[in-house]
């Protein structure tokens, strides 16, 4: 009785995996339809644009920048500033509820990770080097972002 229980629980847990796999992957295709080859690198792979190549690196409209997977709301016109780093940059958002933190020590660095919450999307990483009143900079890849212009 013992041994059919085991056997039946292993059996559960493969088609379970399996199931999560088939999920994984129905998401990935859904996603690689949707999005650009550098949109689904940047949220899905973690990767990097390149500076100055993004769409909203020297983007100034008023508006709101919203997850490109998803759609929750992450950041606003009113925190971006002008760095000198090539990213989109922000020195703060009332969007934190759907941020994610996350330790990140790829690369021999320590940084601090920042993802949508809603849908774990990478966007990019928060330092301590921002300008007032924060005093911290939100480095988010264009790639991870869609911008939703202030109604008139
Ligand atoms: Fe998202």
């Amino acid at each position: 009785m013992k041994k059919c229980i085991a056997i039946l629980s292993a059996f559960i847990t493969i088609t379970a995996c399996a199931q999560n796999v088939r999920d994984e992957a129905m998401k990935n295709d859904d996603l690689k339809s949707k999005l650009t080859p550098i949109q689904f690198h940047v949220t899905q792979e973690k990767g990097t644009e390149r500076p100055f190549t993004g769409e909203y690196w020297n983007h100034f409209e008023p508006g709101k920048y919203v997850c490109v997977c998803c759609g929750t709301e992450l950041f606003e016109s009113e925190t971006k500033f002008h760095s000198s780093c090539g990213w989109p940059s922000f020195f703060d958002s009332k969007f934190t509820d759907n941020i994610k933190f996350q330790k990140d020590f790829s690369y021999g660095m320590i940084r601090t990770e920042v993802l949508c919450k809603s849908c774990g999307a990478h966007l990019g990483h928060v330092f301590n080097d921002g300008p007032e009143p924060t005093g911290i900079r939100y480095c988010i890849n264009s790639a991870s972002l869609r911008f939703i212009p202030l109604k008139k």
